[in-house]
C-alpha cells in the first residue's frame, strides 16, 4: 500500500494514501505550454501534505470499528458514506482518533473543544468518546447505547433508524465484544 498521507490544510486535513491524490496540470508549466502534473489533495486541491504513520489497530479497535460497521449497516447507515465507513484508530502514544467517513478528516477523540471534520452531532461523538474509553480502558458500553429509545420505545428512537432498524441494529450490536453481555437488547 502506498504512504498514509495527510493534507496539511488545518481546514481540511483529508486523510488517505498517496495513490489517491488527484493529479492537476501545474498552471506555471501550462502557461510555457509544457504539461507537468501536480498531485494535490482531492478535497481540497492543496499540494502540501505530509506522511502519517500506519494507525495502530489493536483488537479492541477492531471491536469498536465492528460496532461502526454493524451501525453503518442498518437504517439511516451512520458512519457509512457511500460505502466508506469511519474507523477508529490508535497512535504510538494510545491516543484515540476517528477519521470522519464523510470529510476524511482524522479527528482527536480526546479533544473537549469542537471536533473540526467530524460531521456528526452530539449524540454520535458521545458513542465515539464510549468506544474510546473502550479501547483505552476496556470498559464495555451498555447496550442502551445503540439506538436508544430514552426509557419510552413508542417514542422511537433518537437516531431516527426506525422502529424495526432500531432493533436489528441493536440485537447484532448485542452479538458484539464491545458491548457489556446479559442485558436486555
Ligand atoms: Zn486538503
Amino acid at each position: 500500500m502506498s504512504q498514509r498521507i495527510e493534507c496539511s490544510r488545518r481546514t481540511c486535513r483529508w486523510t488517505g494514501r498517496e495513490s489517491e491524490l488527484s493529479e492537476v496540470l501545474d498552471p506555471k508549466y501550462a502557461a510555457k505550454s509544457l504539461t507537468v502534473y501536480n498531485r494535490v489533495c482531492p478535497k481540497c486541491g492543496c499540494d502540501s501534505y505530509y506522511q502519517l504513520p500506519e494507525p495502530i489497530i489493536t483488537e479492541r479497535v477492531e471491536h469498536a470499528n465492528a460496532l461502526i460497521k454493524v451501525i453503518a449497516e442498518h437504517g439511516r447507515k451512520f458512519f457509512d458514506h457511500k460505502g466508506a465507513l469511519a474507523t477508529l484508530e490508535l497512535d504510538k502514544r494510545g491516543r484515540v482518533w476517528v477519521v470522519d467517513e464523510y470529510t476524511k478528516a482524522r479527528v482527536y477523540t480526546h479533544y473537549r473543544g469542537h471536533w473540526y471534520g467530524f460531521n456528526h452531532g452530539g449524540t454520535l461523538r458521545d458513542l465515539v468518546c464510549a468506544m474510546r474509553d473502550y479501547i483505552v480502558k476496556g470498559k464495555q458500553l451498555s447496550i442502551e447505547w445503540i439506538a436508544p429509545t430514552r426509557w419510552n420505545p413508542d417514542n422511537g428512537d433518537i437516531w431516527g433508524y426506525g422502529k424495526e432498524a432500531a432493533a436489528a441494529v441493536r440485537a447484532a450490536a448485542a452479538q458484539l465484544p464491545i458491548i457489556k453481555q446479559g442485558e436486555q437488547a
